[in-house]
């Protein structure tokens, strides 16, 4: 399979294509994709930006009936797409398919919000004056994906951009071309007027960098590493772009003496371990009090032991490859500086399996401090580390201590505790008897501190990135 660019309703050729291999076997080339140049890139924007017009005069019904078109093929055929996606990136089966459905489930979500566009009208300071508040697209936004959730980050970018009128270039992850190619193809058959949508694959650094510096994008929205989002907001203010930022996590679990032992074993196995730990939101850092801290650790190592590691696609998987050799490498490195640093590492082993792929075993660091790398940086593997803490107070200046701040966690049964960590962790979202990761599709998602920049993503929230709001004063 060839994986073209779309631009101005067309599928274009050119001449470079890069392999997109199967991580869980290196010898499945799933497809090509183009590899595009900045020419590529402009007649895209160009595209985008002559459609622009006619979209945001479109009707909410036709633009319901697109976001709904492309959000109920994509749900009859999550099988497939979830087959795709994890062939491509490496998650389970079961992963896979949860996450194509999701993607589905945001489109009929977006398809509703299209018909329940909202103002404000209020009475004015002055005799006789109406005053309305009104939101309005935002014109032509440039969309940047990572490889993590293939079809779901694309489907939360590109519904909401669609839903509030706007037109899209959307520049997707090299390594994950397969399923951003599959959902351009669904859009380009939904009725959307040609050019309302594009796709141009390529090199970040080449096709991406040259979207984000654009004077013809008005907004930029991303989700990647720190040092990528952090040049993107430097390139947005310079060409004054609205910019949306998702990035990192160093995400801390708090354990407490006095948590449900099963349930947070669960919690954690989960928050660390599953989607091989490639999720901004894992549990990182499990900061657990002394008197639970050994029983949880022997039962976590236990469970993690347990887990079946191997071909995504294979009935019974629990936890697939590491998406490519670079991020199989980095992670083996941040287990080495953490024994290095005084951690001890239990398992993380790279493994050999009967098919050549990226394949590592879990790893569990304890004995950890919070000045380590291990817990400075964040690894992207399934790698947590283990903190000890005395008590809840302890606990919760050791998890606010981070530069990150997208998700927190905590396992108590006490009421007063949860109702304290609700209010005072530094995180944009709080989980209580959950895993951090894992997410509701109707409200808001994103982060504080170094974790996310400009305003959320996610439900009727989204909304505040792709419109502007327009005040209006009449004297009939
Ligand atoms: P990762 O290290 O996980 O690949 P990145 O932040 O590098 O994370 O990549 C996330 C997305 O950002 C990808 O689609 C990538 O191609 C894109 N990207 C990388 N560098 C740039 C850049 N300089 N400008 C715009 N987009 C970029």
């Amino acid at each position: 399979m060839d994986y073209k660019n779309l631009i101005a309703g067309q599928w274009d050729a050119t001449s470079e294509a890069c392999p997109n291999v199967n991580p869980s076997d290196v010898s499945d080339v799933i497809g090509t994709a183009a590899q595009s140049d900045t020419a590529d890139m402009d007649r895209a924007i160009d595209s985008a930006s002559a459609a622009a017009p006619g979209w945001a005069a479109a009707t909410p019904q036709m633009r319901f009936d697109v976001l709904d078109f492309v959000g109920s093929e994509i749900l009859a055929r999550k099988a497939e797409l979830g087959q795709l996606l994890s062939r491509e990136e490496g998650k389970t089966l079961p992963e896979g398919i949860g996450e194509a459905a999701r993607a589905g489930q945001i489109f009929k979500f977006f398809a509703g919000e299209c018909l329940r566009q909202t103002g404000d009208r209020l009475a004015s300071v002055r005799p006789g004056v109406e005053v309305d508040v009104t939101r309005a697209p935002v014109g032509v936004v440039g969309l940047i994906t990572p490889w993590n959730f293939p079809i779901a980050i694309p489907a939360w970018k590109i519904a909401p951009a669609l839903a509030y009128g706007n037109a899209v270039v959307m520049k997707p992850a090299e390594l994950t071309p397969g399923c951003a190619w599959a959902l351009a193809e669904i859009i380009s058959r939904s009725g959307l007027p040609e050019g309302v949508f594009n796709i141009v694959f390529g090199k970040g650094s080449v096709v991406g960098q040259h979207m984000v510096d654009h004077p013809k994008v008005d907004a930029v929205s991303f989700t990647g590493s720190v040092p990528t989002g952090r040049g993107i907001a430097v390139a947005c203010a310079r060409s004054m772009k609205k910019v949306q930022l998702e990035m990192g996590g160093k995400n801390p679990m708090v354990v407490l003496d006095d948590a449900d032992l099963d349930l947070a074993v669960e919690a954690c196995l989960n928050g660390a371990f599953y989607s091989t730990g490639q999720r901004c939101t894992a549990s990182s850092r499990l900061i657990v009090t002394d008197g639970i801290h050994d029983r949880f650790v022997a039962a976590l190592t236990k469970a993690m032991q347990g887990l079946k590691v191997g071909n995504a696609l294979e009935a019974g998987i629990q936890m697939g490859p590491v998406v490519d050799a670079r991020q199989l490498e980095q992670n083996l490195s941040y287990l080495k500086i953490a024994a290095e640093e005084g951690g001890t590492v239990i398992g993380g082993e790279g493994l050999s399996l009967a098919q050549e792929g990226f394949y590592m075993a879990p790893a569990l660091v304890t004995e950890t401090r919070n000045d380590m790398r291990i817990n400075r940086e964040e690894v992207f593997g399934p790698v947590a580390s283990v903190l000890r803490a005395r008590d809840y107070d302890e606990a919760l200046a050791l998890a606010n201590d981070s530069t990150f701040g997208l998700s927190a966690g905590i396992c108590t049964t006490s009421l007063k505790r949860a109702s304290h960590f609700k209010a005072h962790a530094e995180a944009g979202m709080v989980m209580v008897n959950l895993p951090t990761a894992g997410v509701d599709y109707h409200v808001p998602f994103g982060g504080t501190k170094g974790s996310s920049y400009g305003a959320r993503e996610q439900g009727s929230y989204a909304a505040e990135f792709y419109t502007r709001v327009k005040t209006a004063y009449t004297l009939p």
